[in-house]
């Protein structure tokens, strides 16, 4: 099926925090976008339950309501919300194409990415109904942690991110054990270390988790295996925290823009800018440090006012 080449001003790719700022920004200044969510509309913050970081909502809120509110805001300045996935984009030329489904063609004077990333899981059964139930599985411990404050907690990983969230997470909890699969960690030096010297944070070597259990409603233990010998224990917690790294969802963008190792975009020092001009991005796809739903939307704002400006530096209007 072959449509029409829609042409529109700017598209904005992905629906979280971030896509929605800069369409709020981008239609209150007349840039008529259009945005994709995606294959999982409101992106992250869907799968959390209680948002209470973020500024303006004293009593908290759920991150699927906070996700309707800011579609419905910006909606509310006419940006056009489709649903679609981007399946190709070409960004040779000053005109910039991006195919959704497979099927429909876009050609777009600015592209605002807003793509995010998806936190690994280890894929087990139980930790997959548990997180999805919200009963005590999640992938960020300054989103959720505040909610085992006085717990047991588990926490799973051995990089940067692990040991920051187990740092974090000793000072709420009364006591976290980290689940090691190797008998080293990977994190750097100085955060291995930090780890170390936590009183509360027990370190479990060689050790996987076998079954997160409960009942049925909520995490009471971890069953966890050593994979060197083969003992399991069952460990009592009430939060199991996966800390096993994410995946910026950048593979579309792959050939055309600047990437770090790990599929990071690189943005300009202090800008939204990539490597293309026209192309901007936000969000957690350029950001594997803060990873936060304030931070996305403050890039997801930066993104649409460098639209705009590169909008007006072209004369288009
Ligand atoms: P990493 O990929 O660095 O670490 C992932 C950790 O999870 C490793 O210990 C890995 O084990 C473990 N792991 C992976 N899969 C499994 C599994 N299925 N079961 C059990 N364990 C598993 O991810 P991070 O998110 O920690 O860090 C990503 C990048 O961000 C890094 O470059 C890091 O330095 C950076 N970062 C920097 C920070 C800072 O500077 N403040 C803070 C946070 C992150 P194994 O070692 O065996 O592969």
């Amino acid at each position: 099926m072959s449509e029409e080449i829609e042409k529109v001003k700017c598209l904005i790719i992905g629906s979280g925090p971030a896509g929605y700022t800069a369409a709020i920004y981008a239609s209150r200044a007349n840039m008529h976008p259009v945005m994709y969510q995606g294959l999982q509309p409101g992106g992250q913050l869907t799968t959390t339950n209680e948002v209470e970081n973020f500024p303006g909502y004293p009593q908290g809120i759920t991150g699927p309501e906070m996700m309707i509110e800011l579609q419905q805001q910006a909606e509310r300045f006419g940006t056009d919300v489709r649903g679609g996935w981007i399946t190709k984009v070409d960004f040779t030329g000053p005109v910039h194409k991006v195919w959704v489904d497979g099927e429909k063609e876009i050609h777009a004077d600015s592209v605002i990415i807003a793509t995010g990333a998806s936190a690994k899981y280890l894929g087990i059964e139980s930790e997959q109904k548990y997180l999805k139930n919200g009963g005590g599985v999640s992938a960020c411990a300054v989103c959720d942690g505040f909610f085992y404050r006085g717990q047991e907690v588990v926490i799973v990983g051995a990089g940067d991110s692990a040991c920051e969230e187990a740092s974090y997470l000793s000072n709420i909890c009364t006591k976290v054990t980290m689940l090691v699969r190797r008998e080293q960690f990977r994190a750097s030096d100085i955060m291995e270390k930090r780890v170390k010297g936590i009183e509360n944070i027990t370190i479990m070597y060689n050790t996987e988790i076998d079954e997160v259990m409960g009942d049925g409603q909520v995490v009471q233990q971890v069953r966890t295996k050593n994979n060197k010998t083969g003992e399991t224990t069952e460990i009592p917690c009430t939060g199991v925290f996966i800390a096993i790294g994410h995946k910026p969802n950048t593979d579309v963008f792959k050939d055309w823009l600047d990437l770090d190792e790990t599929g990071y975009i690189i943005n300009k020092p202090g800008t939204s800018k990539t490597n293309i001009e026209g192309v901007f991005v936000s969000g957690d796809a350029a950001d594997h440090v803060y990873r936060q739903a304030v931070t996305a939307a403050g890039t997801g704002c930066m993104a649409a006012l460098d639209a705009e400006r590169y909008l007006a530096a072209k004369g288009i209007h």
